[in-house]
């Protein structure tokens, strides 16, 4: 049997800027036409990487890859299908804003064969949409899940962010609410954090907003864990939650540390030994493909990096750590020094362990990252 892979297109382009938005994407679009050239000759230039292995997921991200229109979007998918072996069952997932999904395009996007949709939505209220900076209000946001539900797409997931100051605990419970009732399968629910080179951040050292207040985000992820509880849907990672069955194989390939290709610009790869990253910004990517380049930095793992990695992308998600898989990857004397550091230093309401699993409860997934980075390793290097 082919070893299983993954796909990431990253399309840059997006309407306007979002206030809390850290990912690489340009309100130019006069180089679409360009980046499309750029992106067809990267799926060719790196094929080879994909040889002997079957594509399992397919996930065009972004920027806001449903700002182009279906012949653009074919164009790409034709060149994918044409260089790389797509399972036929793979999922297809295509990122989306609300004010993009009129129901011609919805029925457009599942010709085309996305079987997966995400879409943007980050809340049902227009003054909290406004202040996130995002262009559609929540009136489109509703019509959206509609129209790609009409168009048959029957494995839709929406985004939304919690723990923003403009909104009290009762907005976000009657946001949820209104969630749990639409036509979805799986929702990603993201606190806002303040990234380094977004327009939030600005604003807040320019005094003209206020930092978003960690401990309404703690009780507002509460809120939301008590709400699932009593749901339909399920938390299987930090920030993403599923009816049974319809957790996304794209991610969940990621945590797996199964291999892709992440192609287009900004975009990363991962090979089982080496990270890669595209260059980040379409000038320079334009560049890198001009020079045939694969990527554009590469850093090969070490067997510290792994065992980090594996821990901090386990600990992440609610199946948590199989100790025998652990052992198997790391050895026994590792897997008994991470049970001796979690019955010494981690708090007992954060994390179950059996003979088989360590796994954070949904209390504890709150503090995974900071669980995971207590118990990384350090390696020793060598001047
Ligand atoms: S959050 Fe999404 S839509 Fe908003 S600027 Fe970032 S990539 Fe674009």
């Amino acid at each position: 049997m082919k070893e299983k892979s993954g796909l990431y297109i990253h399309v840059p382009f997006c309407k306007s800027k979002c206030v809390y938005c850290g990912f690489y994407s340009t309100v130019n679009h006069r180089e679409i036409e360009k980046f499309l050239s750029a992106l067809s000759e990267e799926i060719d230039l790196r094929k080879e990487e994909s040889a002997g292995k079957t594509i399992r997921t397919v996930y065009f991200g972004g920027g806001t890859p449903s700002l182009l229109p279906p012949s653009q979007l074919q164009y790409i998918l034709g060149g994918i299908h044409r260089h790389y072996d797509i399972d036929p069952d793979a999922e297809i997932t295509i990122e989306a804003n609300p004010e993009q999904l009129a129901l011609d395009y919805c029925e457009e996007l599942k010709t085309l064969g996305f079987n997966r949709i995400s879409i943007g939505i980050q809340s049902f209220h227009d003054e909290i949409l406004q202040f996130l900076g995002r262009k559609h209000t929540a009136k489109e946001a509703l019509q959206a899940v509609e129209n790609a539900h009409k168009a048959g797409f029957d494995n839709i997931s929406i985004d939304l962010i919690y723990g923003v100051n403009e909104r009290d605990n009762t907005l976000w419970l009657k946001e949820l609410e209104t969630a749990f009732v639409m036509p979805i399968r799986h929702f990603s629910a993201y606190a806002l954090t303040v990234e380094e080179n977004s327009l939030l951040y600005r604003r807040i050292r320019q005094h003209k907003t206020v930092e978003p207040d960690e401990d309404m985000a703690s009780v507002q992820y509460a809120i939301l864990s008590e709400a699932v509880a009593k749901s339909r849907f399920a938390q299987y990672e930090v920030s993403n939650f599923a009816v049974n069955g319809w957790e996304s194989r794209h991610n969940s390939a990621y945590w797996d540390r199964t291999p892709y290709l992440g192609l287009g610009p900004a975009a990363h790869s991962f090979d089982g030994a080496h990270r890669s990253w595209n260059a980040p910004t379409l000038s320079d990517y334009f560049a890198q493909i001009e020079q045939r380049k694969p990527f554009h930095e590469r850093e090969t793992l070490t067997d510290t990096d792994r065992y980090n990695e594996y821990l901090l992308l386990r600990l992440r998600t609610r199946a948590g750590i199989d100790l025998r898989e652990m052992e198997a990857l790391f050895g026994l004397e590792r897997t008994d020094g991470l049970l001796r550091h979690f019955e010494t230093d981690v708090d007992t309401r954060h994390y179950e362990h059996t003979p088989d699993r360590l796994r954070l409860t949904s209390e504890g997934l709150w503090f995974a990252d900071g669980i995971a980075g207590d118990a990384f390793e350090i390696e020793e290097k060598s001047f």
